[in-house]
C-alpha cells in the first residue's frame, strides 16, 4: 500500500482522503483547521504538523485547498512542501487554479526532481463523497499512469488533457459551463413562478425533456427550497470566472456571458452571500426581478 498525503481538508478533501484510506492506503493528513485532521485520525490517518512533513513522509502528496495563492503557501510558503518532498515523488494539486501559475509551480518543482500533476475535479461535494469525481489531469502521461489508480478511488471519469495547465484550463471551461447552467435555471424558474405556475412542477416537467440536466436537478431544487448552504461556495465560482476572463483578456477572447454570469456573482457576494452555494446566484436575479422563485 501506498504512502500518500493530503493537504487540504475542507469539503472536497475531507472525503476523497477518506476514500483513499478506506482503499487501505496511509494517508498522512495536514490542514490548517486542526478539526477536520482530527477526524481523520480516527478513521486511521497519520497526523502531520505541517505541510512540509506531509511531504517528507509521502510518495504522493495530494492538495485539495481553495485558491492559487493557498497553492502557492502550500508549495513553497513556510514549511512548505518544498522543503520535505523527495526527489522522484509526485505532488498532484486537485484544487481549482490557475492554469499560467500551475505551469510555473510545475516548472519550479520539475527543477527539485519532483514529478507533478494538475487534476482539478469537478462533480461537488455529492462527486467526493461517492467517489464520483470527474477528474481532468495535465502532466507527463507515464506520471498520470502513476496515479491514475488513486484517482480512480476518488472519481470515476478520469480523463488526461494534455501537458501542465491543461487540467486547469479543462476545469475553467468546466466553470463557465456550469455558472451559466445556473444562470440559464435561475431565469427559467424565475419566469415560470412570476408567470404564476409551479415552480417544483415545472422543474419536474423540465427534467424529462431536453432541457435536463444535473444542475436543473441539484441547484434547481435548491432554489426551489431556498437551501443555499455550501456545497460550492459563491467566492470559489467568483474565483473560477474569474480565471476565465483574464484568460479570455490575455487570449484576446470575447466570453459575454460569463462576464455576465460573474456580474451576477458579485452581486450576490456583496450582499454578504460569498458563503452561499453557487445556486444563490438567482438571489441577483430574483433582486432584479422584484420576485422569489415560489413567492
Ligand atoms: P474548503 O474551503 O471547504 O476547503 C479548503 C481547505 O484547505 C480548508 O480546510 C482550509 O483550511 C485548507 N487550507 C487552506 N490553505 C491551506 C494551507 N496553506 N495549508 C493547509 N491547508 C490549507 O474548499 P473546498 O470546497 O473543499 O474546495 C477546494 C478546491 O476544490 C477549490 O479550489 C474549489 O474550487 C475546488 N472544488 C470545489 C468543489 C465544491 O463543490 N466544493 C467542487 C469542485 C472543485
Amino acid at each position: 500500500m501506498a504512502k500518500l498525503g493530503f493537504i487540504g481538508l475542507g469539503i472536497m478533501g475531507k472525503p476523497m482522503a477518506g476514500h483513499l484510506l478506506a482503499a487501505g492506503h496511509t494517508v498522512h493528513a495536514f490542514d490548517l483547521n486542526p478539526a477536520p485532521v482530527r477526524e481523520l485520525t480516527s478513521r486511521g490517518a497519520v497526523v502531520c504538523k505541517s505541510n512540509k512533513e506531509v511531504a517528507q513522509k509521502s510518495e504522493i502528496v495530494f492538495i485539495m485547498v481553495p485558491d492559487t495563492p493557498d497553492v502557492e503557501a502550500v508549495l513553497f510558503g513556510k514549511d512548505a512542501v518544498s522543503e520535505g518532498v523527495k526527489t522522484g515523488s509526485v505532488v498532484v494539486d486537485m484544487s481549482s487554479i490557475s492554469p499560467v501559475a500551475t505551469k510555473e509551480f510545475a516548472r519550479k518543482l520539475a527543477a527539485m526532481g519532483v514529478n507533478v500533476l494538475d487534476a482539478p475535479v469537478s462533480g461537488g461535494e455529492v462527486g467526493a463523497v461517492n467517489g464520483t469525481l470527474s477528474i481532468m489531469v495535465g502532466g507527463k502521461p507515464e506520471v498520470f499512469e502513476e496515479v491514475k489508480p488513486y484517482f480512480q478511488i476518488m472519481g470515476k471519469n478520469i480523463v488526461h488533457i494534455g501537458d501542465n495547465g491543461d487540467g486547469q484550463t479543462c476545469k475553467v471551461a468546466n466553470q463557465i459551463v456550469v455558472a451559466l447552467t445556473i444562470e440559464a435555471v435561475g431565469e427559467a424558474l424565475l419566469f415560470a413562478s412570476k408567470a404564476g405556475a409551479d415552480p417544483k412542477k415545472v422543474r419536474e416537467a423540465l427534467l424529462g425533456g431536453f432541457a435536463q440536466s444535473r444542475i436543473l436537478e441539484l441547484q434547481g431544487e435548491r432554489m426551489i427550497r431556498r437551501n443555499f448552504g455550501p456545497g460550492f461556495r459563491v467566492r470559489l465560482h467568483q474565483k473560477d470566472l474569474n480565471l476565465a476572463l483574464e484568460g479570455a483578456r490575455s487570449l484576446g477572447l470575447s466570453l459575454p456571458n460569463t462576464a455576465i454570469a460573474a456580474q451576477l456573482l458579485n452581486a450576490v457576494a456583496v450582499q454578504g452571500g460569498s458563503d452561499l452555494d453557487h445556486s444563490a446566484l438567482v438571489l441577483a436575479l430574483e433582486g432584479l426581478a422584484n420576485h422569489k422563485i415560489g413567492a
